[in-house]
């Protein structure tokens, strides 16, 4: 008897262990608690040594380009919309998770490039007729000032009533924070999800773009990086954070262990290690 109930017990602790992450159709699943995050690999991508520094090898890293869905019970948001419908895959993986587009009820856009608002349309109509779009006040009004990004336009004026333009700092849906990480672009937001077990998720968006190379070496930019010295500044600071770091470009399925710091001080390094449950 007693053997049985030990049997059993093992089996449940491995069962659950199992629920808590792994790939599903559509996505790779990571389960806290009442909440679950899924990590949707929008598109395949490799980031050329030569978009850093002065590299000029012919190497590459590995890269992706991630969305994140996160839902509770009775709300489902994302944490960006990755590319338009040409270079994309977000219509044909929320088929395969069974999330309708109409069910999602808010889109948190961490910065206006196209491989993060390209997604929000789907033959030329929003994809999210209900959702209301969220973008930092600061990102925004600097888009519109900027010839050089109102071809992004596109992807937003079809939203413009449901546009919400928010101030850094004030929770917005399923209690997520904003937080300005400028560099990448002026107003470039990462947001903050605590969870049970006093640990916490970071969206972090495009804080790092190859991230076996820029976890190691922060003070290395990409050459998308429109102020080099903020960008490193916000990098550096956000990868000292320790929570679980959710990023764009991390290779898929985007989740590395933040605050694993090697060297402090002039010379930053950190470790890069995959989140894992
Ligand atoms: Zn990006």
């Amino acid at each position: 008897m007693l053997r049985r109930v030990l049997f059993i017990m093992v089996l449940l602790a491995l069962s659950l262990g199992s629920a808590l992450s792994g790939e599903i159709a559509g996505g790779w699943s990571f389960k806290f608690g009442e909440r679950e995050v899924v990590c949707i690999q929008d598109a395949a991508n490799v980031f050329p040594a030569k978009l850093f520094g002065n590299n000029t090898s012919n190497a590459t890293y590995q890269g992706s380009i991630n969305v994140f869905l996160v839902r509770t019970k009775d709300q489902t948001i994302l944490i960006d919309a990755g590319n338009d419908q040409a270079r994309g895959s977000l219509h044909e993986k929320l088929q395969l998770l069974k999330v309708s587009p109409e069910s999602i009820s808010d889109v948190l856009i961490t910065h206006i490039h196209p491989d993060h608002v390209g997604g929000l349309l789907w033959n030329g109509r929003p994809l999210f007729p209900k959702a209301n779009i969220h973008i930092a006040k600061q990102e925004y009004e600097a888009w519109e000032k900027d010839a050089g990004r109102s071809a992004l336009a596109k992807y937003l004026k079809p939203y413009e009533k449901n546009l919400k333009l928010f101030d850094y700092g004030q929770a917005g849906p399923l209690g997520l924070v904003p937080e300005k990480r400028g560099g990448h672009t002026p107003g470039h937001t990462i947001y903050r999800m605590a969870l049970p077990g006093n640990i916490e998720a970071i969206f972090v968006g495009d804080i790092v773009h190859a991230a076996s190379l820029q976890f190691p070496r922060p003070k290395i930019c990409a050459r998308y990086d429109a102020v080099p010295a903020e960008a490193i500044a916000s990098r550096i600071q956000t990868l000292q954070m320790k929570g679980i770091l959710f990023g764009a470009h991390i290779p898929f399925p985007g989740a590395a262990k933040g605050g694993l710091v090697k060297k402090a001080g002039p010379d930053w390094s950190f470790i890069l290690q995959k989140y894992q449950q």
